[in-house]
């Protein structure tokens, strides 16, 4: 993956740049979908003071601005991205939470039309599929399995 220059993107969407900020951004690009727990761990490697409260105004901050989308799929915890304005969709394992970027199911934004539009322009769609991720489908006894990974 090309390097994210933080700084730039943080500049250009005119949020001031700091230090948690910026790792927030650098963090995210190396693990698309991280939630905020995920996302603090990797940022206190570098910023050991970086709380996880900090993590989430920055998250904040990032979305309301554009610059970082949040996935909330359904009970598990919101997930974060810098993939943001193609419209693209989620499939989300059931079991694990596992998500994976899925294109648009057919042409642009908005890939699909609802049946009524209630006078709403519509301009996107999110679509989340749910499934069973692949090592969910193949693990016999899978709350064992999960329980083996830690
Ligand atoms: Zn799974
Ligand atoms: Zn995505």
């Amino acid at each position: 993956m090309t390097h994210l220059d933080a700084t730039t993107l943080l500049r250009g969407a005119g949020l001031r740049v700091t230090e948690p900020r910026r790792a927030v951004l650098t963090a995210l690009d190396g693990m698309p979908h991280a939630s905020a727990d995920g996302i603090h761990a990797r940022v206190v490697e570098t910023l050991p003071d970086v709380s996880l409260q900090t993590v989430y105004n920055v998250l904040r901050d990032l979305t309301g601005r554009g610059l970082t989308r949040c996935i909330e799929p359904g009970d598990h915890p919101a997930r974060y991205e810098l993939r943001v304005g193609d419209n693209h969709h989620h499939v989300v394992c059931t079991h694990c939470g596992a998500i994976a970027d899925v294109d648009c199911v057919v042409g642009q934004a908005p890939c699909l039309t609802p049946g009524e539009d209630h006078g709403f322009v519509v301009a996107e769609a999110e679509v989340t599929f749910w499934g069973l991720c692949r090592d969910c489908q193949t693990a016999d006894a899978p709350l064992a399995a999960v329980a083996a990974q830690d």
